[in-house]
């Protein structure tokens, strides 16, 4: 008998780490349509202002050197704006390469990481890059953090524990005083990331505000970044803030010389700009409001939205309605069975969303078929 092996793949007989290559392949959203909207990645609608595309620009001209290690001049105006030293101030390609970073300081095989779910889909694979193990506590029955929960998954195993404040891809907020009675439940020695990704949207004057809270733990790292409300996704700039010796193991786990210059510019003009572009924030804050609003007047469940985007719980109906609204020009991004995120993005845009999901609303809440 003669026996047939399928051929395989070139590099499949390679040893990698088994866990890495069960990974999902990274996939990026679909494009949107010639005449569509893509309300997929939580970008900012708005174009780069003139100065900053200028600035950007400039930095062109010396790309024949390498950039400087540290990003000492963003560290520096970051720190002025914090009352901190630039040495309280770490700047990464984007903060999803900080995050990695501290979890790669702090979680090693046998560790544990522990966040709420459903958080940030990148959590989960950084903690598996890292050989650490995710711990997900479930989010509360209104889609917020459970931070009772979340401290009491905590064992002596776990190393970080990530608090993701407005929650991508829900959009609640963490109070300050869930917060603090955290901070105090929790190990003095366990590092704790607070991701504050679109905390320049936030509106609720009861959430927690990563700014008031530096200097006052040993444990606690702040991470924003310049994607979101600073319109710069495509540069990769974020931040954290926080104890120097946090600081210096992360700068210890990161890939070297990943801040361009380009990114340098595009931030330190951007922070030149400030007021101009949060002005853009309250218009996106505004039309945020609306759609929930809007949204909630055609009867869907919407969590609170404090993000740039809102949260349907469309459950097993979730494949469905995205589908629906793709063919609508609009690209979301689905969680199938959970919900679909929806950035804020063109005003353009609002109607062809509220006219689609006006038409769904009876039949596929809380995870009816359509
Ligand atoms: C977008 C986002 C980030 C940061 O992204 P970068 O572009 O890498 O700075 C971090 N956390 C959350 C929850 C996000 O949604």
């Amino acid at each position: 008998m003669e026996i047939v092996t399928a051929p395989e793949q070139p590099g499949a007989s390679v040893r990698l780490r088994p866990e890495i290559a069960a990974l999902p392949a990274y996939r990026q959203g679909r494009p949107a349509p010639a005449d569509g909207f893509k309300l997929s990645s939580n970008e900012n609608p708005h174009e780069p202002l003139p100065g900053v595309e200028a600035a950007v620009a400039a930095s062109a001209h010396e790309i024949h050197r390498y950039p400087d290690a540290t990003a000492l001049a963003v560290r520096e105006r970051i720190a002025g704006r914090f009352g901190v030293t630039a040495d309280e101030v770490i700047v990464g390609a984007g903060s999803v390469s900080l995050i990695a970073q501290f979890i790669s300081a702090a979680a090693a095989a046998g560790d544990e990481v522990v966040y709420s779910w459903r958080s940030f889909e990148a959590y989960p694979g950084l903690v598996t890059v890292a050989g650490a193990t995710s711990v997900r506590v479930p989010n509360r029955a209104d889609h917020s953090h459970d931070l009772e929960a979340m401290a009491a998954a905590i064992t002596d195993r776990t190393r970080v524990v990530i608090v993701c404040s407005p929650n991508n891809p829900t959009g609640t907020v963490v109070t300050a005083d869930e917060f603090e009675r955290f901070m105090a439940a929790v190990p003095g020695d366990l590092l704790v990331l607070l991701d504050e990704a679109y905390i320049e949207f936030v509106r609720d004057e009861a959430s927690v505000d990563g700014r008031t809270l530096i200097g006052r733990y040993p444990n606690l790292i702040v991470l924003r970044t310049f994607s979101k409300a600073y319109g710069l996704a495509g540069l990769r700039v974020g931040y954290a803030i926080g104890p120097v010796a946090i600081l210096d193991a992360a700068r210890s786990t990161a890939i070297p010389l990943s801040v361009t210059a380009a990114s340098s510019a595009g931030a330190i003009a951007s922070l030149d700009a400030e007021a101009e572009l949060l002005a853009r924030v309250d218009v996106i804050v505004e039309r945020r409001d609306r759609v929930r609003a809007a949204l909630i007047a055609q009867g869907w469940p919407i969590p609170q939205a404090q993000g740039n985007f809102v949260w349907l719980p469309t459950g097993d109906a979730t494949s469905a309605v995205a589908e629906r609204l793709f063919d609508a020009g609009l690209v979301t991004r689905a969680f199938p069975p959970e919900g679909i995120r929806v950035s804020v993005g063109e005003e353009e845009s609002v109607e062809i969303l509220l006219r689609i999901l006006g038409e769904l609303v009876p039949a596929s809440q809380e995870g009816a078929a359509v």
